[in-house]
């Protein structure tokens, strides 16, 4: 069974790559005939692992090729991850699966409920990829994939695909409670580290305002996957520490210019705890004060 994938960015390079590498029949689709072009003129995917680079022919085409598809792996941004499926959905054959890799929360659920008919998994992703160049993708962190079914069912069996193609996996029966902590975690990091413009070690020099975000984000996890609320605070310290000298990836966007998953993050938050009539002053002040500082950047806010 062949893994089409729903854009060639850094994560659906890294996922295409590895994939191809095992011999596991891989299709990129690409979302116009100007960049399909693009990547017929690249020669193929380049991955940088290790220092070493290869580079794998992956075949490409257009969301209209009339080509069914019983596995989509979608790794566009989420706020683009809708509207690219709403593309080749009509391929999808029936009982075929879509594999969703968006950080922050949202949109998979959007997507799930938009297309009951079709399997809907959920990734959370703790590997690290960017974009030398188009079409050139740089492992930079290794780490785990979780993935997960929402409605409950069991593993897929083509798990063993990811073992080959040496694709970290774990399968969670709680993908949810997963997706929360890391929502949270990044709740507590990223904006803070935007609106300071530091890297994420000197956030420790802010660690009222830490705390008193991890408390209502402890608050708002009890409320919705409870088991994800367990010493967030010593986790979110522990991943500041660890990357310290790092900047955010929400930085690295605000920095480049680039738009921000904002809405799938600490909007989602915020949505949720009204959802609940939860208070969450903070959040809602960081919220507030990091959609004006993106405004005042030109940069979307949602
Ligand atoms: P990215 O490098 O910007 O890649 C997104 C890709 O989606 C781009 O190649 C874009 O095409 C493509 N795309 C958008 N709309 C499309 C459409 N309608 N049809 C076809 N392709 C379309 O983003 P990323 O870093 O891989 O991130 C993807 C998701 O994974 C995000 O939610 C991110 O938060 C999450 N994530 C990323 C990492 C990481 O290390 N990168 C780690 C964990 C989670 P163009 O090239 O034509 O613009």
């Amino acid at each position: 069974m062949t893994w089409h994938i729903l854009g060639a960015g850094a994560l659906g390079s890294l996922w295409a790559t590895r994939l191809a590498r095992a011999a596991v029949p891989v299709r990129l689709i690409l979302r116009s005939a100007q960049r399909l072009g693009e990547y017929q003129r690249s020669g193929g995917l380049n991955l940088k692992e290790d220092g070493r680079s290869s580079v794998q022919r992956i075949p490409a085409e257009l969301p209209d090729t009339p080509v069914p598809i019983e596995r989509l792996l979608v790794a566009c941004k989420a706020y683009d991850a809708e509207a690219a499926i709403a593309q080749v959905v009509s391929r999808l054959v029936p009982g075929g699966e879509i594999l969703l890799l968006q950080n922050g929360l949202g949109s998979q659920q959007a997507i799930a409920e938009r297309w009951p008919q079709a399997r809907c998994i959920f990734v959370s992703s703790t590997e690290g990829a960017y974009r030398e160049a188009d079409f050139s993708v740089v492992f930079a962190g290794r780490g785990q994939n979780w993935l997960g079914d929402p409605g409950g069912g069991d593993a897929p069996s083509w798990l063993d695909e990811l073992e080959r193609a040496g694709i970290a996996h774990i399968w969670s029966s709680d993908i949810l409670t997963r997706l929360w902590r890391k929502l949270a975690l990044n709740c507590a990091i990223n904006p803070l580290s935007v609106l300071h413009d530091c890297r994420n070690g000197e956030l420790l020099q802010h660690r009222e305002q830490l705390d008193a975000l991890c408390e209502e984000l402890g608050e708002l996890l009890e409320a919705n996957a409870s088991a994800a609320a367990c010493d967030l605070q010593v986790e979110v310290l522990r991943v500041i520490e660890a990357t310290a000298a790092n900047y955010s990836s929400m930085h690295q966007d605000v920095r480049l210019g680039r738009r921000t998953e904002i809405a799938y993050l600490l909007g989602h938050a915020c949505a949720t705890a009204d959802s609940l009539g939860l208070p969450v002053p903070k959040l809602r002040e960081l919220h507030r004060r990091l959609c004006e500082y993106l405004r005042q950047r030109g940069l979307p806010t949602h």
